[in-house]
C-alpha cells in the first residue's frame, strides 16, 4: 500500500532537487494542515512567521550534513513530507534570531514535535533545531527511512508514548561532547 511518499513526493520532479524547497504541497496533508494551522496562529500572536523549507532531497541532506548543519547523513524527515521549518520574518527576510518558544507551544498543541526538545522537554537536549517541527517522533526515524513505516491520518506523535520515551533515551544518549574539530560558528542546526 502506497503513502504520501511513495505516491507523490517519489514521483515528484523535484525529488533529487539540491535547492531549498519551501512547497507545502510536498508535506503530508496532515503535516500541512497542521503547519498552515500553527502559521496562521503565530500571525495572530502578532509574529509573522513564514515556511522557510518543506521537502528536501537526499543530495541536499548530504550536503548540510558535510557542512556540519545536521546529524542525520543521507535522509532525515523533511525527505519523507513529514517535517517543516518555520522562521520569523524580519524586515521582509527569513530570520532564526530570538525567541521560538511559541513554535514550541503551537507545536505541541497541534501534535507536532518541536526541534526545541524533541518532544521531551524534561531533558537537556544537545541538539537543538527550534526551527524545525515534524509528524514523528525521533524513536520513529528509523522505521520511516527504512520505508518500514509511515504516520497514517490521525497518527499523533504525542500518543506514542513507547516511542516517546524511547526518544529521550536515544537523546540522553547523544548528549555527548561535540566532536572536536566542529568549526565554531558553524550553521545553526538542521533536523
Ligand atoms: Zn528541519
Amino acid at each position: 500500500m502506497g503513502n504520501f511518499y511513495t505516491d507523490v513526493i517519489s514521483q515528484d520532479a523535484r525529488f533529487d532537487s539540491a535547492a531549498c524547497i519551501d512547497d507545502p504541497s510536498l508535506l503530508e496533508p496532515t503535516t500541512r494542515h497542521l503547519v498552515e494551522g500553527i502559521v496562521s496562529a503565530a500571525q495572530h500572536m502578532g509574529i509573522e512567521v513564514m515556511i522557510y523549507e518543506t521537502y528536501r532531497s537526499q543530495q541536499r541532506q548530504q550536503a548540510l550534513f558535510n557542512n556540519g548543519a545536521t546529524k542525520l547523513r543521507t535522509v532525515g524527515v523533511h525527505h519523507y513530507g513529514l517535517a517543516c521549518d518555520i522562521v520569523r520574518v524580519i524586515g521582509g527576510e527569513p530570520s532564526w534570531k530570538g525567541d521560538f518558544s511559541f513554535l514550541g507551544q503551537l507545536a505541541h498543541s497541534s501534535g507536532l514535535i518541536w526541534g526545541g526538545d524533541w518532544g521531551v522537554p524534561d531533558i537537556k537536549h544537545s541538539f537543538i533545531d527550534s526551527v524545525h517541527v515534524q509528524r514523528c517522533t525521533v524513536a520513529r526515524q528509523g522505521d520511516l527511512f527504512a520505508g518500514a513505516w509511515y504516520p497514517g491520518e490521525t497518527y499523533n506523535p504525542y500518543d506514542d508514548a513507547q516511542h516517546l520515551f524511547a526518544a529521550a533515551i536515544k537523546v540522553s544518549e547523544i548528549q555527548q561532547p561535540a566532536k572536536a574539530g566542529l568549526k565554531t560558528g558553524r550553521p545553526r542546526n538542521k533536523q
